[in-house]
């Protein structure tokens, strides 16, 4: 017998109907002979609900009791969703991540796994049920509070017990029919991908790509565990990502994977810096020391007369504030004329393992941007990613004359969005 690890999002059991639908998906599944753990997200928007009644009474609630409010969420859904397949005459028990052995480190809001020791999903299992368990949190190992893991953590929920369960796959079930070329919502004629490599999926998760978490995918390739994601209002195979296709899996894009795309960036140019060793230093230490993440870097060349260059950088808009804060304060110390903050960019990648071998691939790219009329702010490149920050205006336009030049259009339009309000 199998075992196989089923995630449904929010948009999947975001009403009664929704998590009646679901469990008869789940039933079926173990009538196939599987054993089956279920991790479950809360019901439609709850989270952001949950969320704003939070910032409603306080608006910087204490980490703790934020955490303790945000897994009410997950619990609903995990208890109604085993309700639902009791009524459909099989046996289910739900758990809350901490009764499910999901062990984390203390950091509320984003804990990350630390021991996944599953022995009351064993035994549930063992004894005939499915076992539901409710995304998203766990307890941290030192002092026994409850956390989560952060917007979306539900899918590393999902592979860390498929991990510690040793499953045989984790399927993941949105509101999409899989990872595409690009995202569905933007590009009509974008196509499902068959099969990709843990390595192109991370690199499309880290550029923006929604439909998979990086660190769901991270833990994933160390575990070595396959995913499948899929829809759960469809009955469609959807795509793989593991480290080597499998049977008949399809490697159809041998050169480029997909075209990613983030609205989540500002980017910060810090202008009049002088031309010296050490200032980057300083300039970057600040921000660290301000535990802000950046994520591209350019510096100009200096204007000899000057001695004086600009350097810029991304990060994400929510970090923006404090980064110009930090920068702000130790302005005589670093010693820069002004600070520009600019949210309105864009950031489009193009990924693709094969880019490694494939010369003309940066020029086509470009190319692309520039018949479509795009200009180009910043650039960065990786072994197999390209990616530039143009205005925020210009990032559906861009993507999809990247997505046409490359050859990625499908014939026909199979990028159906069943769900979710993309909030
Ligand atoms: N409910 C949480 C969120 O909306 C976790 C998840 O959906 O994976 O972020
Ligand atoms: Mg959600």
């Amino acid at each position: 017998m199998g075992l196989v690890v089923q995630k449904y999002g929010g948009s999947s059991v975001a009403d009664a109907e929704g998590i009646k639908r679901v469990a008869k998906r789940i039933v079926d599944a173990k009538k196939n002979g599987n054993q089956v753990v279920v991790v479950v997200s809360a019901m439609g928007d709850t989270t952001d609900e949950l969320i704003d009644l939070a910032e409603q009474v306080s608006p910087i609630p204490a980490g703790r009791e934020f955490d303790m409010l945000l897994t009410a969420g997950e619990r609903i859904s995990m208890a109604l969703l085993a309700m639902a397949i009791k009524n459909l005459g099989h046996e289910a028990q739900s758990f809350t991540g901490s009764q499910a052995g999901v062990i984390t480190d203390s950091v509320h809001n984003k804990a990350r796994i630390i021991d996944v020791t599953p022995g009351r999903i064993r035994t549930a299992l063992d004894e005939g049920n499915i076992a539901i368990v409710a995304g998203f949190q766990g307890v941290s190992q030192d002092k026994k509070d409850i956390t989560t893991l952060g917007r979306g953590g539900s899918d590393t929920t999902a592979v860390a017990l498929a991990a510690a369960l040793d499953a045989e796959v984790c399927e993941i079930y949105t509101d999409v029919d899989g990872v595409f070329t690009a995202d569905p919502r933007v590009v009509k004629k974008a196509r499902k991908i068959d099969w990709i490599s843990f390595e192109d999926m991370l690199e499309l998760a880290a550029s923006g790509s929604k439909v998979l978490l990086h660190r769901c995918v991270e833990y994933a390739r160390r575990y070595n565990i396959p995913i499948h994601v899929r829809s759960s209002f469809s009955g469609l195979r959807g795509t793989w990502v593991s480290n080597e296709p499998q049977g008949d899996q399809q490697v159809e894009h041998a050169i480029i994977s997909g075209v990613a795309h983030d609205v989540s960036e500002a980017k910060i140019t810090v202008v009049g810096v002088p031309d010296k060793p050490g200032e980057a230093a300083a300039i970057f230490r600040t921000i660290a020391n301000a535990e802000v993440n950046i994520d591209m870097v350019v510096q100009n060349v200096s204007a000899a007369s000057t001695g004086l260059t600009d350097i810029s950088f991304t990060l994400p808009k929510s970090e923006g504030r404090k980064a110009i804060d930090a920068l702000e304060r130790n302005r005589a110390t670093i010693g820069f004329e002004s600070l520009r903050y600019d949210d309105q960019i864009a950031k489009i990648s193009l990924v693709g393992a094969g880019m490694k071998t494939n010369p003309g691939v940066t020029a086509g790219f470009f190319e692309a941007l520039s018949d479509a009329g795009v200009n180009i702010e910043l650039i960065s490149t990786s072994e197999i990613r390209i990616s530039v920050v143009t205005r925020a205006d210009d990032v559906i336009e861009a993507v999809r004359a990247v997505h046409t030049a490359f050859g990625l259009d499908s014939d026909s339009d199979e990028a159906v969005v069943y769900g979710g309000t993309g909030r």
